[in-house]
């Protein structure tokens, strides 16, 4: 073990000590240093049947490879998508306080993301590298932080992979597209970002809510221009 690991095992140990886990979601005692107890871990809406081309729920077992009338259609520009919970109770809640800064409650939904990701990794190869989909500048500045680039480095941390930060970028501001349909979307993103310099051949775009694809869509046509051959898109919840 480096001098430096020591020291990082020294200190999470050191937190764990003054900082208990406790469970975000109904205040007992957390479980495996998680801020989760087991039985709200249980109760949260996991997604498990899903396309595996865009991770759209689908009644089907969850081990079973099958893709979406909408991706046999029309494939999106990405190759495979993970989520690892629906978009439902108690998961917004969650998102809104991130976003509002409390950095734990983020913490554990990537962490979650992380143990999806790691029971897949046993399957197939894993990405070269993490890319996060960006916010635009403007409001990376008046949140404080990008979500989608803290999720990337607590996935980076937790499964041993190297994250490009800075590499897709932002070109312009987007119109908020909560009330938008999937069309406007698209228009909306168009030309929304560019890449800096070359990607590697396989990557993974993260975000923290996959709802449209739009957003996904728009970063992957990025991405494949600056030589990024296989893209899968990894979020914390589908829509
Ligand atoms: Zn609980
Ligand atoms: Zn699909």
């Amino acid at each position: 073990m480096r001098p430096v690991d020591s020291l990082v095992t020294l200190a999470r140990r050191l937190a764990l000590r003054l900082y208990p886990p406790t469970c975000l979601l109904c205040g007992a005692g957390g479980e495996s240093d998680l801020d989760l107890c087991a039985a709200c871990r249980a109760d949260l809406p996991w997604l498990m049947g899903a396309c595996g081309r865009c991770a759209l729920p689908l009644p089907v077992a969850p081990s079973a490879a099958l893709t979406c009338g909408r991706c046999q259609r029309r494939p999106p520009p990405f190759d495979a998508a993970v989520a690892a919970l629906h978009y439902t109770t108690p998961v917004p809640a969650l998102m809104r306080r991130y976003k509002r800064g409390d950095l734990q409650a983020g913490d554990l939904l990537s962490r979650l993301l992380a143990a999806r990701l790691m029971g897949l990794a046993e399957r197939r190869p894993l990405p070269q590298a993490l890319v996060p989909v960006p916010l635009h500048p403007g409001r990376r500045r008046a949140r404080g932080f990008d979500q989608a680039e803290r999720i990337a480095g607590v996935l980076a941390r937790q499964l041993g992979l190297a994250r490009l930060e800075g590499r897709l970028v932002r070109l312009r501001a987007t119109a908020p597209q909560r009330s938008m349909d999937a069309a406007e979307r698209r228009r909306n993103l168009r030309h929304a970002f560019g890449a800096e310099g070359r990607l590697p051949a396989h990557i993974a775009l993260i975000d923290d809510v996959h709802t449209t694809g739009a957003t996904f869509t728009a970063a992957a046509l990025a991405a494949h221009a600056a030589g990024a051959a296989r893209i899968e898109v990894w979020s914390i919840a589908r829509a």
